[in-house]
């Protein structure tokens, strides 16, 4: 069955939204299979944003998802990947429709609350980085 890697990023974590992100995701019927609050160093974070290492707020983007605690999850089901992604919503809030995550929980690019893996290939190896497979139920 089809996996993706969502995370809270520190910000959502400190705005007290997991409830709120993870019952978006139950209530579609996803099913959780991993779990975990992580502070990531910011190697930990260069690594999981590699592919946007030329763009102009790599560093400042990984500084922040080193800043405090993230809750990596693996979530389940069918299409989950994709519609997941809908969950979440557009990546700037301000261009998030209502109704998503961002666009009702978000304001700016940097404090996007929420990640989540961007196809096939990545949920794969975000999976592999953030857990170990003994981790997933
Ligand atoms: P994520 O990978 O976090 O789920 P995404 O796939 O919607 O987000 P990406 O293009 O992968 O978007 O960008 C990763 C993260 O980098 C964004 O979530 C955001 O926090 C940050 N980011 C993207 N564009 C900008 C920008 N122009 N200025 C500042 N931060 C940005
Ligand atoms: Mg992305």
């Amino acid at each position: 069955m089809e996996r993706t890697f969502i995370a809270i990023k520190p910000d959502g974590v400190q705005r007290g939204l997991i409830s709120e992100i993870v019952s978006r995701f139950e209530r579609k019927g996803f099913k959780l299979v991993a779990i975990k609050l992580v502070v990531p160093s910011k190697e930990f974070a260069q690594k999981h944003y590699h592919d946007l290492k030329e763009r102009p707020f790599f560093s400042g983007l990984c500084d922040f998802l080193s800043s405090g605690p993230v809750l990596a999850m693996v979530w389940e089901g069918e299409g989950v990947i994709k519609y997941g992604r809908k969950l979440i919503g557009a990546t700037d809030p301000q261009k998030s429709e209502p109704g998503t995550i961002r666009g009702d929980l978000a304001v700016v690019v940097g404090r996007n609350i929420i990640h989540g893996s961007d196809g096939p290939e990545t949920a794969k190896d975000e999976i592999a980085l953030w857990f170990q497979p003994k981790e997933l139920v």
